[in-house]
C-alpha cells in the first residue's frame, strides 16, 4: 500500500509546521507553476467548461428542481470533467493534484451543487479505485466512471458514525464457499446516491484473531444496481439541491471477492487516503465558491443606494466585507500552500 499522505515520515506538513512554530519555508518556494503543456491544457479545459456552463448552467433554476437535467449531466461527462483525474490508461484525463484543483476551483465558481457532483464523483466516489484498485478492478470500473456512464459515490457515514466513522455497524460477511460478501447495513448523507452507478461502501468483515472474534473495517466496491441495494428519498438541503444526497441501503448484498477493495483490515487507511487527497480539491472548489459570493456581493453594495448613498460606503457593510475578503484571502492561501493555485490567480 503507499505510503499514509498524514504519515509526517513520507509526507511533512508545512500546516503542521506552523502550528509548531516551523515556517518551512522550502516547502512554499518557488511557488510551483504549473509546467508550460499542462498551462494550456488547463486554460483550454476552463474555457470550454467557462463557454458550456454559461450556456447551460442556471443555478437558479437547478436549485430549485433539485436536480440536475439530462443535458447538464450529458454536458459534464461531454466535456470529458467525469474523467477529469482519472489516469489516461483507464479512459480518464490524467490530470494532477494542482490542474484538478483549479478546474474544481472554476466548477465551484460556476455552481456549488455541480462542484459536489464533479467532487463526489472522482475526489471520493471512484478515487478508491483509482488509488488501491487492482488491474483488473481498475479495467473494469474505472472506464465507465471516466466517460461519466457511471457515477459514483462514497458511502461511509452512518446514523451513529458520522466523525467516528470506526463506530459503523454497517457488515460484509464471508460467504462459505469465499466466493463474495453479503453486506447488510446503511449509510446516510450519500453524496450523488441517486445518479450513482457504483459505490465505494465500507463495512466491517468478521474475522478471529488471536483465537478471538473481531470485527475489521474494509473496503468494497459495490454495483449501485445490484439486487438488496436501495435508496431513500432526497435529503431537504438548504442549498446544493441539485446534488442528489439520500440513504443508501444494503440488504444481503452479495459483493463478489473481486471487488473488495485492498485488504480486510485496510478499509479505514483506505477512508483516510481517499478524505486526504478529496479534502484538496472540496478546498479549491469552496474557495472560489466564496470568492464569488463575495464579487456578487460587491457588485450589490456599490449600485444598491440607502439615503442617497451606495450601502457600501457604509462602515458597517464596509467591515463586513473586510472580514469576508480576509477570510477568502486565508482560504486561497491553502491553495497556495498546498501549490493548488497554479501559478493562474485570476484575482
Ligand atoms: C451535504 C453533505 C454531503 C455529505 N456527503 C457524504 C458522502 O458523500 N459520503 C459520506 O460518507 N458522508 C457524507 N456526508 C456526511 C459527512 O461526512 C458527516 O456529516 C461528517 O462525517 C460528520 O459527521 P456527523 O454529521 O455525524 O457529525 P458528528 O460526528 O455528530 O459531529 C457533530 C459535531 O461534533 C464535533 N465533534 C465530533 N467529534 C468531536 C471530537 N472528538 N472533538 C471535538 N468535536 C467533535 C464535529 O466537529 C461536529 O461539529 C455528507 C454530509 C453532508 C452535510
Amino acid at each position: 500500500m503507499a505510503s499514509h499522505l498524514a504519515d509526517p515520515e513520507h509526507n511533512p506538513s508545512f500546516t503542521r509546521g506552523v502550528f509548531l512554530g516551523e515556517l518551512r519555508e522550502d516547502f512554499i518556494f518557488p511557488f510551483p507553476e504549473l509546467p508550460a503543456e499542462e498551462k494550456e491544457n488547463l486554460t483550454a479545459i476552463l474555457d470550454s467548461f467557462r463557454a458550456w456552463a454559461e450556456a447551460t448552467v442556471d443555478t437558479a433554476k437547478l436549485d430549485h428542481d433539485a436536480k440536475f437535467s439530462d443535458e447538464v449531466r450529458t454536458g459534464m461527462a461531454e466535456l470529458g470533467m467525469m474523467g477529469l483525474n482519472i489516469p489516461e490508461e483507464y479512459g480518464g484525463f490524467g490530470a494532477s493534484a494542482l490542474l484538478f484543483s483549479r478546474v474544481f476551483g472554476q466548477v465551484g465558481e460556476t455552481d456549488a451543487a455541480l462542484a459536489v457532483y464533479f467532487g463526489a464523483h472522482q475526489s471520493i466516489g471512484c478515487k478508491g479505485i483509482t488509488l488501491f484498485g487492482t488491474d483488473d478492478q481498475k479495467k473494469r470500473w474505472l472506464p465507465q466512471c471516466a466517460s461519466g456512464e457511471r457515477i459514483a459515490a462514497f458511502c461511509l457515514t452512518e446514523s451513529g458514525s458520522g466523525s467516528d466513522a470506526q463506530a459503523m455497524r454497517t457488515m460484509a460477511v464471508p460467504s462459505e464457499d469465499g466466493t463474495h460478501y453479503v453486506l447488510n447495513g446503511e449509510k446516510i448523507w450519500i453524496s450523488n446516491a441517486g445518479y450513482a452507478g457504483v459505490f465505494t461502501v465500507f463495512a466491517k468483515v468478521p474475522v478471529e484473531i488471536d483465537g478471538k472474534p473481531k470485527q475489521r473495517v474494509t473496503a468494497f466496491i459495490v454495483d449501485a444496481h445490484a439486487p438488496g441495494v436501495s435508496l431513500g428519498k432526497i435529503e431537504e438541503k438548504m442549498g446544493i439541491k441539485a446534488s442528489d444526497t439520500r440513504t443508501v441501503s444494503f440488504k444481503d448484498v452479495r459483493v463478489p471477492l473481486e471487488d473488495r477493495l485492498g485488504e480486510v483490515g485496510g478499509g479505514f487507511k483506505i477512508a483516510l487516503e481517499i478524505l486526504n487527497s478529496g479534502r484538496l480539491g472540496l478546498s479549491a472548489g469552496s474557495s472560489r465558491g466564496a470568492r464569488k459570493i463575495l464579487d456578487t456581493a460587491l457588485a450589490f453594495a456599490k449600485e444598491r443606494k440607502q439615503f442617497g448613498r451606495p450601502i457600501g460606503s457604509f462602515e458597517m457593510i464596509q467591515k463586513k466585507f473586510a472580514v469576508a475578503a480576509a477570510e477568502c484571502y486565508a482560504a486561497d492561501a491553502g491553495w497556495i500552500v498546498c501549490g493548488l493555485d497554479g501559478g493562474s490567480r485570476r484575482h
